[in-house]
């Protein structure tokens, strides 16, 4: 069962692949592909399932790798001679040139199986420059039967050269229902309505959070910022509590909880606590909507000075609960640089 469910594409994607399945037919197969979109949308899952479906060596006519032949059994075992991914080492925050060197190597070589040659690269707005060059040459000049698919959650970090030859395949959310409906089906007892409100929209994210327990955390997120707003609980206090997760965390989760306050604002919704995603933060409905965008790009500044590593954890939870004390009227700490 779980090998069938790895053997498939999510619904969501279905368009994607119907595109790529008929490129396949008329034997106009790309290239160099883009697999392009935010995080949570299995786009790695696509690519090794077109992988597979590229390396099967039966009839395709039912659009779908056959998962019994030799070239899906070598694919499932993660053996195939003919497949390659590639991703950021685990001791370094790019890929490299030595990397780039290797892939467009081992292209260059015949097909052990008499197939196709298929790379992906993960992550790959994180290829150097130089690497990025040296397999623009892949693309340029594609050997035979051969596939390069990049995945990128930031596909405009990408060298343009890279860009262009590659046909961009746009990955984005599924409709707020059809997720719900599918993520009821994963786990009928997780507040997926919520879930998926602090995953932006992203299925496989909600799942992801739902796993880690981030329900928790995000009831405790939520009672002290509304017991900040009511004046019961010293910001101080809390920030120490918060400074104990990173701080990617909790910047993202207030990061989505302001749009979902200025969203339920410009949606017309009387009470923000009407408005479900946000019905948590007690007291947000008096807040200035002025403020929210003001103090959302603070936020936005905050995450990323995080990023770069360059504030003190403890003085930026601080910082950034502080003004919830006051109605978040404040002035800024990052704007005025
Ligand atoms: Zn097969």
């Amino acid at each position: 069962m779980k090998n069938k469910e790895n053997n498939n594409i999510y619904f969501w994607q279905e368009s994607i692949w119907a595109q790529l399945a008929g490129a396949w037919e008329q034997q106009r197969m790309p290239h160099g592909l883009l697999l392009a979109g935010p995080a949570g949308l299995g786009k790695n899952r696509f690519a090794r399932v077109l992988a597979g479906f590229v390396m099967c060596r039966e009839d395709r006519s039912a659009r779908r790798p056959c998962g019994q032949c030799k070239g899906c059994a070598l694919m499932a075992a993660g053996s195939h001679p003919d497949f390659r991914w590639v991703s950021v080492p685990e001791d370094r925050k790019t890929i490299g040139i030595e990397q780039a060197r290797d892939i467009v190597n081992w292209m260059r070589l015949t097909s052990f199986l008499a197939g196709y040659k298929v790379v992906v690269i993960d992550d790959a707005d994180l290829v150097t420059r130089e690497a990025a060059n040296s397999l623009l040459k892949t693309l340029e000049e594609p050997a035979g039967a051969s596939l390069l698919m990049l995945v990128s959650k930031r596909p405009h970090g990408l060298l343009a050269t890279i860009r262009s030859r590659c046909q961009l395949l746009r990955f984005t959310r599924p409709g707020h229902e059809a997720a719900l409906q599918w993520l009821k089906t994963q786990d009928s007892s997780a507040d997926w309505p919520r879930l998926l409100f602090l995953a932006g929209g992203a299925p496989l994210r909600a799942l992801a959070m739902h796993r880690d327990g981030f329900a928790d955390l995000d009831r405790q997120f939520s009672a002290d910022l509304s017991a900040i707003i009511g004046g019961s609980k010293d910001p101080v206090a809390v920030s120490a509590v918060w400074e104990k997760q990173p701080s990617s965390v909790w910047l993202e989760w207030l990061q989505t909880v302001v749009l979902g306050m200025i969203r339920a604002r410009a949606a017309g919704t009387a009470k923000i606590e009407e408005c479900e995603p946000v019905h948590l933060i007690q007291g947000a409905v008096n807040i200035n909507l002025a403020r929210l965008y003001h103090y959302l790009d603070d936020l936005v500044a905050a995450r990323q000075r995080s990023e770069r590593g360059g504030l003190r954890a403890d003085l930026m939870t601080a910082a950034m609960l502080i003004p919830w004390a006051c109605g978040l009227n404040y002035r800024s700490i990052y704007q005025e640089e």
